[in-house]
């Protein structure tokens, strides 16, 4: 009997997705660019007991897992690229507790986390890490990759806020790690190691989550410049007054020329970057904070300056902000989002380097991200066909150059997105054959058969770089 038929027996036939049936298809990919992945069966779990029996049966019978969440991974992190099973915890949508008294959500990996931030802040209480999918994503994938999100500045990435997880381990163990209490250093930080491990060391089965009181206001400010520099010095006088905004956003030329037509705001013809500003706390603080914010900008050049505490005023301000990735997407046949990070003081450097790649190798290019934390989304955008080699040896070169330049200007290859498929055989562009070594080793002890999740991650040994 093959692993198919030998799940449904088990899970019951309403469980799993079976090679054939077209359902099928939205298991076998996520939202990078890379083309489906055929695998023989999807699980669908709706238990730690569902997902164990899973991971016991394939390694009893040698078959590889993939572990999925919600399939909006960047990276090809969910591809069931060696085939078999993809284990789809989808199901498992529970919020099993929310305690104000010790500021705590218990909840289950399939929970999307918009519907956490919601459940959590109908009671005053407040869960940061933001991912732009996050009306979409799920929380165990989310700290399976170590999520961040605009918000990150502040208030850290998802690895602040996961205090004890369940995993369901390859063969079928089932292990319960962390605690519940925010400060805790009995033995080794295993709950360190299994988020961003992006499901190759476990199963998460259930989360334990830190929440912080829910701040009582907002405020925003929404800056245009001439010079990308300009507002670079901007984002570092700001910073260097001791003001510590919740969001710090950038974007480039590029970017403002594709949100143009779209945008309520009419901006300005020589307008080469923005810089978006959130602060939250007590609201009589809030307004001099932006106060001094708006000083900033305008000390260094700013020809327009927006500020907001009302919602739908700051929503508005968001507006440029969030129409920058669907606009990319519009306008080009095809567009590659990657997320290096660079020190913040290299920001403007990079971005000269990324307006040089495009212009020798060119493949436009756009970048916007998250400045305050130096994570810039550098979009290559396309308008040939993909389906042609030339054309994707060309972006590929591009990429692998952003990659060695963030590298070089003591950056890493991801701030949030992960490494998966797409970004592996970079890996020893920033880390040496020692490390990946190591890492190896670790991998190992968890799965020493390489079935859970394999090829993801880390490259074979000696893997040819593309740069
Ligand atoms: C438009 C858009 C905007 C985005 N913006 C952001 C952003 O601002 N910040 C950011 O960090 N990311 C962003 N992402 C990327 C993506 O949403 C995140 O990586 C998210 O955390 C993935 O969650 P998921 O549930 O969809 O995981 P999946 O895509 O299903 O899986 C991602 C990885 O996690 C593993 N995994 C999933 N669930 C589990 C589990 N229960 N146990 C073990 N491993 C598991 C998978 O094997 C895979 O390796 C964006 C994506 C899109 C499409």
């Amino acid at each position: 009997m093959d692993i198919g038929h030998l799940l449904a027996r088990e899970l019951g036939a309403d469980r799993v997705i079976l090679r054939g049936d077209e359902r099928l298809d939205a298991y076998q990919r996520d939202e990078s660019p890379l083309a489906p992945h055929p695998c023989d069966a999807a699980a669908l779990c709706r238990s730690t007991a569902e997902v164990a029996l899973v991971l016991r049966l394939c390694r009893e019978h040698r078959v590889p897992v993939t572990p999925r969440g919600a399939g909006s991974g960047l990276t090809g992190g969910c591809l069931p690229v060696r085939g078999g099973v993809v284990l789809s915890v989808e199901p498992m949508q529970a919020i099993k507790e929310i305690s104000a008294d010790d500021l705590v959500a218990v909840v289950e990996p399939g929970v999307i986390t918009q519907r956490l931030q919601d459940a959590v802040e109908e009671q005053g209480l407040f869960y940061p890490p933001d991912p732009a999918s996050l009306e979409y994503c799920s929380i165990g994938g989310n700290a399976a990759n170590n999520a961040g999100g605009p918000r990150a500045f502040k208030y850290g990435v998802t690895r602040e806020y996961v205090l004890g997880l369940e995993v369901g381990l390859m063969g079928g163990e089932v292990l319960r790690v962390g605690r519940r209490t925010t400060k805790g250093v009995t033995g080794y930080d295993l709950v360190a190691g299994f988020v961003g491990s992006e499901g190759t060391f476990g199963v998460i089965t259930e989360l334990t989550l830190r929440l912080l009181p829910k701040p009582p206001a907002q405020a925003t400010l929404l800056a245009v410049f001439r010079a990308v520099a300009d507002a670079g010095a901007a984002i570092t006088a700001l910073i260097g007054r001791g003001i510590r905004p919740r969001v710090i956003e950038l974007a480039d030329k590029a970017s403002i020329d594709h949100v143009r037509p779209r945008s309520r705001y009419k901006f300005p013809a020589d307008a080469t970057a923005i810089v978006l500003v959130e602060v939250d706390g007590d609201a009589d603080s809030l307004g001099l904070q932006l106060e001094r914010i708006g000083e900033d900008c305008d000390r260094h050049g700013a020809i327009d300056i927006f500020a907001a505490n009302d919602p739908a005023e700051r929503r508005a301000l968001w507006e440029a902000r969030r129409l920058i990735s669907p606009s990319l997407k519009e306008a080009h046949r095809f567009k590659i989002g990657e997320d290096v990070c660079v020190p913040r003081s290299a920001i403007v450097e990079m971005l000269g380097r990324v307006d040089r790649i495009a212009a020798e190798t060119g493949v436009a290019m756009a970048v916007f991200g998250h400045a305050g934390d130096g994570n810039l989304h550098v979009n290559a955008l396309c308008d040939d066909d993909p389906a042609d080699p030339a054309v994707m040896a060309r972006v590929d070169q591009a990429v692998g150059r952003v990659f060695a330049d963030a590298v070089a200007l003591r950056g890493t290859l991801s701030g949030e997105h992960g490494i998966g498929l797409v970004k592996r055989d970079y890996m020893p562009l920033e880390q040496s054959e020692q490390v990946l070594g190591w890492q190896r080793r670790w991998k190992a002890m968890w799965d020493p058969d390489d079935l859970l999740n394999p090829g993801k991650v880390l490259p074979a040994r000696r893997a040819a770089c593309s740069e």
